[in-house]
């Protein structure tokens, strides 16, 4: 079994590892990555399909009119195009950043032993896909295996716990983050399904800490703030194989990047996975306050805010401007043609 899945991830990271060259090489010089972002804002400003995810009280308080595209290349630079420097809660656009922290710290059969790397066809926060399964928490993308993420780190409390997720996350972005105090609250009041997946995980031996410690970490990882802009720099140091390209500090080792992007294709999209794949082809995170980051390996890293959802919980002009992004460079990891 473990074979199979070594197999299994080898085959994906080769992939994504051969896509990188050729990719960077058509893109680097020719496109104008400016008109790029301005055309696809301008192609989906007007899309008022969806609304914002109310689960969470402050999340229905944000603007649903916010809309920002944002390329950042593998080299750092950064290519804005509407409100790219208001600043949203990650959400679960966090939970790679964690999983590849744990990851770093731990080597990669971590994640693999402790969490799962498969994919649960099931919305985000399912009890089902708990019980379904002897893996339990099945990925590092869906909330239990991102609280399990969170209970693995190495912290003697709570603040420990914490200031390693906002340290690290600054590392990703190349600048100090910091949380969303009023998201952070309005989820700590109304988080019981979460605790209730920790405690679940923490019976089946799936769970590392102490389970409420874990959700609350968890939940402010959740409402952390970051602009699309930061957020595409987060993103593109996963495309730049872990260094941050302003900094040019190394946050991952490389071949851990592989595996965690592999991770992304399979389970980055909710339970809209396939669609995505299908549609736009490139590993991705999304999350309920509406931001995407999405990763063209070796190349660039497209981030999008929006704050209206879908019923996946998906922020539908995000989605529909990476896309957009996606076919119009021709990034698809799967495009014919290009290999
Ligand atoms: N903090 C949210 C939750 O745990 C994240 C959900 C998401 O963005 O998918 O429900």
């Amino acid at each position: 079994m473990r074979k199979g899945w070594k197999q299994r991830a080898a085959a994906v990271a080769a992939l994504l590892a051969g896509l990188a060259l050729p990719l960077a090489g058509a893109h680097a010089q020719s496109v104008d990555y400016q008109a790029v972002v301005d055309r696809a804002h301008a192609k989906f400003k007007d899309n008022n399909e969806g609304a914002n995810a109310d689960y969470i009280p402050a999340l229905d308080e944000v603007d649903p009119d916010l809309f920002a595209v944002v390329i950042v290349t593998r080299g750092g630079q950064v290519y804005a195009a509407g409100d790219a420097d208001h600043r949203f809660s990650i959400q679960s656009v966090s939970k790679p950043f964690t999983a590849g922290l744990v990851m770093e710290d731990q080597g990669i059969d971590a994640i693999r032993d402790k969490i799962g790397v498969e994919p649960t066809g099931m919305p985000f926060n399912s009890i089902i896909a708990i019980e379904q399964d002897e893996a339990r928490s099945r990925n590092p993308l869906v909330n239990a295996g991102a609280i399990a993420a969170v209970s693995m780190i190495k912290a003697k409390d709570a603040r420990q716990r914490w200031q390693y997720i906002v340290d690290g996350y600054s590392e990703f972005a190349g600048e100090k983050l910091s949380l969303l105090e009023d998201v952070y609250v309005s989820e700590a009041e109304t988080n019981y399904r979460n605790r209730a997946i920790a405690h679940l995980l923490y019976n089946y031996g799936r769970l590392y800490s102490e389970p409420l410690e874990a959700t609350d970490v968890y939940t402010k990882q959740c409402s952390l703030g970051v602009s699309a802009r930061q957020l595409g720099m987060m993103g593109a140091t996963l495309a730049n194989w872990g260094t941050n390209p302003a900094t040019g500090r190394k946050v991952m080792r490389k071949e851990y990047v592989d595996e965690l992007l592999a991770i992304m294709m399979m389970a980055g999209f909710y339970d809209e996975v396939g669609v995505w794949a299908y549609d736009a082809g490139l590993p991705a995170k999304t999350g309920v306050g509406g931001g995407i980051v999405a990763v063209v390996p070796g190349q660039m890293a497209i981030a999008a805010f929006s704050p209206r959802v879908n019923e996946a919980g998906n922020s539908i002009r995000a989605m529909l401007a990476i896309q957009h992004i996606s076919e119009e460079l021709n990034l698809s990891l799967f495009k014919s043609g290009k290999h």
